[in-house]
């Protein structure tokens, strides 16, 4: 039995590239980023000259008093890195008010276009969109979010291809259209009169352990969407900004959504910032339609904005998306390699520097661990104590399971895997010895 004795954590001193060091001068490897959040890697000194530049000039003007270089350069900026037709830019200080963003921008549409009785905004389970009440509406994740049941409004969710726990015959491909066809079925049941949108996350992210679905999937969902007249949305805000080794996730399946909800690496940690990203024609429809209702205080600071504009910079001037890839090729490669010496390791997934392996008490059933282990905290504790941070949680979604992610920053060399996976498969020994699991040589 493990408990969560040694929490409280230390004070964190500084951050370093892919490391941190605590005010002991311990050093930790950031495995995860620390919540996917740091792709740039910590403390980047061009980055932090950019953001002193604008705070010698300005660090708030408000949005409805001043455009400002810093937002304006920043909209442009993403514009451009985006897929085809994505180029209106509206922005937040989070995750969740870039989802709710989008949740609103959906409704709007259907408002500017007649469409009053489309309010519905389909999601998936297992997912996470979210903290705030409207995001919690959509995230398939029961324990988060049936607490507030007296006060959601719960939108209508499909399941997600969770393909490596499916035993059937079927390909790749066919079960990719097999979970797609789940999309078609709900809007029939709801009626597509009252769909205003469907959003998902293209990989999924900690609710699911870097899930990722058959490519065929995404193919039919965008059809789907457009058979129905109904916005697809994807949620990138843990795979936006270069996570899975191209700008947006989307860009792997040749598939464009309508709207998207960046965050996390997009100021890479450098400054709370977030994004709703539109194709123009929706954006324009609301305009004419008396204008988007809705906003913060700090949409558009110009210090978060200055910041998110560095680190694009960055990732541009130093290849950054393209070190995600081939690094997340070698990374993936190791992990999966643990299988061998690990047998309850049951699977490994994910794309780029997005990735997580689960454990299981038996590959045939993938059976989880006993409930009782918490694995998920137990070998978290394992590392962190040996110097690295890796992100974990108990659940697949619908039934349980301990998944860990490894996501370190984007800047990782090969070196680094190198002192990752040792520090790494430390803790895998350890944790087998603590639970007499057998370890092959
Ligand atoms: N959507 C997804 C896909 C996320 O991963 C997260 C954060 N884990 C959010 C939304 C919410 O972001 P935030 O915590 O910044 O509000």
């Amino acid at each position: 039995m493990f408990s969560l004795t040694k929490l409280p954590r230390p004070f964190l001193d500084r951050g370093e590239g892919i490391y941190f060091y605590d005010e002991t001068g311990k050093r930790y490897i950031d495995g995860s980023s620390g919540a996917m959040v740091s792709n740039i890697g910590h403390s980047n000194p061009r980055v932090l000259a950019k953001m002193k530049a604008q705070m010698d000039r300005s660090t708030f003007g408000y949005r409805l008093h001043f455009r400002t270089h810093a937002s304006e350069d920043l909209a442009t900026k993403i514009a451009e890195m985006m897929p085809e037709g994505l180029d209106r830019v509206f922005f937040v200080s989070g995750g969740s008010e870039a989802v709710e963003s989008c949740i609103k921008l959906a409704r709007q549409y259907a408002l500017a276009k007649g469409e009053d009785s489309r309010w519905k905004v389909i999601s998936r389970f297992p997912s996470y969109h979210g903290s705030t009440l409207g995001t919690l509406a959509l995230t398939g994740y029961d324990p988060l979010a049936r607490p507030f049941d007296p006060m959601l409004r719960d939108m209508p969710k499909i399941a997600a291809p969770r393909t490596y726990l499916d035993r059937d015959n079927l390909t790749e491909e066919e079960r990719g259209l097999k979970y797609a066809e789940l999309l078609r079925d709900k809007i029939l049941e709801e009626g597509p009169e009252t769909v205003a949108a469907f959003i998902m996350e293209p990989v999924g992210g900690a609710s699911t352990g870097a899930l990722v679905a058959p490519d065929s999937y995404f193919k039919r969902i965008r059809e789907i969407c457009d058979e129905f007249g109904i916005l697809l949305i994807f949620d990138e805000v843990m795979t936006g900004a270069g996570r899975t080794g191209k700008f947006v996730a989307s860009e792997h399946y040749g598939v464009i959504p309508d709207i998207v909800s960046m965050s996390k690496g997009l100021a890479a940690g450098y400054a709370p910032l977030g994004a709703m990203v539109a194709k123009g024609e929706i954006v324009e429809a609301v305009e004419a339609h008396g204008g988007f209702l809705h906003g913060y205080t700090y949409s558009g600071n110009p210090l978060a904005c200055a910041a998110g504009l560095a680190v694009l910079e960055e990732m541009q001037e130093q290849g950054i998306i393209e070190n995600a890839a081939k690094m997340g090729d070698l990374l993936k490669a190791r992990l999966t390699a643990l299988m061998e010496r690990y047998h309850f390791i049951g699977d490994v997934r994910g794309k780029g520097l997005l990735l997580a392996f689960e454990f299981v008490s038996d590959r045939d059933t993938m059976r989880p661990l006993p409930k009782e282990w918490n694995a998920y905290l137990e070998l978290v504790e394992l590392a962190y104590e040996r110097g690295l941070i890796i992100y974990s949680r108990r659940t697949r979604g619908g039934s349980e399971g301990d998944h860990f992610l490894v996501c370190p920053p984007l800047i990782i060399t090969a070196k680094q895997i190198d002192e990752l996976m040792a520090i790494l498969t430390e803790a895998l020994d350890a944790f087998a010895a603590n639970h007499a699991l057998p370890v092959l040589e």
